[in-house]
């Protein structure tokens, strides 16, 4: 099973978890720029987090077999700081870079003036630079923030058929299906979607457009889920083939879109031997 987790936050995880995840399958990851937990104080910090995206993060996964991009932007939640607004502002010189391959994660976080603010400037922002973008939608009151999304993506430049309407669940996922969007879904040992309600949702809405990621980050969370899924898509009865259209042609077309997407798995494998080798030299 050859695996693709679109949404996982890797510098929040460990070498052990590189490790796990290649054996599982995973050959690829996007990783989303987003809040840290501890709030940043000026827009140096963001400088700092999106050059470790661009370089430290993909070498270190590189070293483990796996392909590593990024999306950028000024997440949900920071976009409520004034400090953190002028990263605005720097984002287009970063926006150009290859291995960025959406503009995100933007959305909502609590739906205020600020963030509609912040989401729409950078709706304009990936229209220009001709990326797809990453739409977190909030964890609270959904249906109406994934409503609120959809009207500001539809007063924006950007068509919805590239956007990743994401963290949808089963109250969510009719909308952003009907609206034309690609759906995401975050799947998560505790909250969100578990393994079972998502191949539910796959019955009943079938695999076009569908990714699952883990969205594993600083808190409970398990860079595995995405192989979970795939688990309990084959033990209910989905193919081969509809699994990886789900956990690999999915966010390869998804993503395809930015055309700098750079999957070349033989070079891959040749990574691994390398980083491992520079790994051992290290010791
Ligand atoms: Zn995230």
């Amino acid at each position: 099973m050859r695996i693709f987790d679109p949404h996982i936050h890797m510098t929040s995880r460990t070498t052990d978890d590189y490790e796990a995840m290649y054996a599982a399958g995973v050959r690829a990851v996007v990783e989303p720029a987003f809040w840290l937990g501890q709030p940043r104080t000026s827009p140096a910090s963001f400088v700092d987090y999106f050059d470790s995206l661009l370089g430290w993060e993909p070498f270190r996964a590189a070293q483990y077999g796996i392909a590593h991009h990024c999306t950028l932007a000024l997440n949900p939640k920071e976009a409520n700081d004034p400090r953190c607004i002028p990263v605005l502002g720097l984002l287009p010189r970063y926006l150009v870079k290859d291995n960025v391959v959406a503009v995100g994660e933007i959305g909502y976080d609590s739906m205020t003036p600020a963030e509609d603010g912040a989401l729409a400037a950078q709706l304009e922002l990936a229209a220009g630079h001709e990326l797809p973008a990453l739409v977190h939608t909030p964890h609270r009151d959904k249906l109406a923030g994934l409503r609120r999304t959809l009207d500001v993506v539809r007063e924006s430049a950007l068509p919805l058929d590239r956007v990743l309407v994401d963290h949808l669940n089963e109250t969510t996922v009719k909308k952003a299906k009907d609206a034309g969007c690609w759906l995401g879904f975050s799947v998560y040992p505790d909250t969100k979607m578990d393994e079972d309600r998502m191949v539910a949702v796959l019955k009943e809405y079938g695999p076009e457009k569908v990714l699952v990621n883990s969205a594993a980050d600083w808190g409970r969370s398990d860079p595995l889920k995405t192989r979970r899924v795939g688990d309990a898509m084959l033990a209910a009865g989905f193919t081969e083939d509809d699994v990886d259209r789900v956990l690999w042609r999915n966010p390869v077309a998804f993503y395809g879109l930015s055309g700098r997407l750079a999957l070349d798995v033989q070079a891959l494998d040749a990574a691994t031997h390398e980083g491992n080798s520079i790994l051992r030299g290290g010791e």
